[in-house]
């Protein structure tokens, strides 16, 4: 990895009793998008009012840029800012909004037009400055907060679900256009969700968070296909998973026999040994349907019955009962059907499997 640009290094935070974030590590690159993915009360917001200095840590420390952050207060800290519910000043037109962090910071007047001038042509909402914010669309009011957070070049801007109020179109319309802002001016973002896609479609990394703890930090394909643990596989996608046990281990091609000691292959996690309890965690679009004698050699093989079909208009469910357990697989519309109660053999790629610890 690049150099570090923001460094958590064994960060702590305590509220009395209660450890909301537990001795947590993560380095960010200049340059970079994080996302924050998890559960709701998993410390995300916590960590980002850490960094941004609106709360304190209790062990620890935050760097930036070489610099250590503990006792620098927020608004030495030089980060916009952008939360779901981040009211624009009701009172003031959207220029006048969009140049507050300018006059806070005292920049010369003759410099802050221009400069709010070209903050809302980034989000493409110049023609609505002499606006109040209450004749603006909640997505085009959450423009003026990305603009209000960018007008003053920050080092570093922290998003906490800025796009938790908008309705999905229009969300997935923003999504796109901040990564694209992130690509175009290499802004340094930080961005909590709880929303997978979300995290999926924009971040260059992935911090998935369970109870004040990363679990992984990784690409989103690394997360999707590789998940560290149970909890990401579970948590991002869909997934199946299969209990077995290890019979054989060769660099990182795993050997998994199955309650009904059939063997599958597939590539894992490291740290399992031959013995150990595992799941396979098997993606639903990753199966191919066959009829029972059929499934392509190369390919691993599980009989079993159809149980249902459920049609999703651009993909159908089928449901399999199997003797290791219930799978869902996810295949083309046009793929071929099969009435409840016949016989399939279930193939996937041993590439496209994925074996972790229970
Ligand atoms: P997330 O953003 O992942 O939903 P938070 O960081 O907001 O989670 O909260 C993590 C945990 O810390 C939750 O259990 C929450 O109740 C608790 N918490 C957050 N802020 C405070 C506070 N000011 N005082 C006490 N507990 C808090
Ligand atoms: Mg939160």
């Amino acid at each position: 990895m690049a150099e570090s640009f923001i460094r958590f290094d064994k960060v702590t935070k305590d509220y009395g009793t209660v450890r909301v974030v537990e001795d947590l590590d993560l380095d960010i690159a200049r340059g970079e998008f994080v996302s924050l993915l998890g559960p709701s009360g998993s410390g995300k917001t916590t960590l980002l009012m850490m960094l941004a200095g609106f709360e304190t840590v209790t062990k620890g420390a935050i760097i930036l840029d070489g610099q250590r952050l503990n006792g620098v207060p927020t608004y030495k800290r030089d980060m916009g800012v952008v939360f779901q519910n981040y009211a624009l000043f009701p009172h003031m037109n959207i220029a006048r909004n969009v140049a507050f962090p300018l006059e806070m910071r005292g920049t010369a007047k003759s410099d802050i037009a221009a400069r709010v001038k070209r903050a809302l042509d980034m989000v493409q909402l110049g023609h609505l400055s002499d606006r109040m914010p209450g004749q603006l669309s909640g997505g085009q009011q959450q423009r003026v907060a990305l603009a209000r957070s960018l007008v003053f070049e920050p080092r570093v801007v922290l998003m906490d679900e800025p796009l938790g109020a908008l309705d999905k179109q229009l969300r997935e319309q923003m999504q796109l256009d901040i990564r694209e802002l992130h690509h175009r001016l290499g802004l340094t973002i930080i961005f909590v969700t709880h929303d997978q896609d979300e995290a999926l479609t924009m971040s260059d990394r992935i911090a998935v968070f369970d109870k004040g703890q990363i679990q992984q930090c990784a690409t989103p394909r690394q997360v999707y296909d590789h998940p560290a643990n149970r909890f990401v596989a579970e948590f991002i996608g869909e997934t199946n998973l299969l209990p077995g046990k290890v019979t054989g281990v060769d660099g990182s091609k795993i050997a998994l026999t199955m309650p009904d000691g059939s063997v599958l292959r597939a590539d894992g996690a490291t740290g399992l040994a031959v013995g150990d309890a595992a799941l396979l965690s098997l993606r639903p679009e990753r199966i191919d349907l066959h009829g029972p004698n059929d499934a392509p050699a190369g390919l691993n093989s599980l009989r079993g019955e159809v149980a249902d079909t459920i049609y999703q208009g651009d993909h159908l469910r089928i449901v399999v009962t199997t003797p290791a357990g219930r799978i869902i697989a996810r295949v083309p519309r046009k793929a071929a059907e099969w009435p409840n109660g016949a016989s399939v053999a279930l193939g996937f790629r041993p590439a496209d499997g994925w074996i972790i610890a229970p």
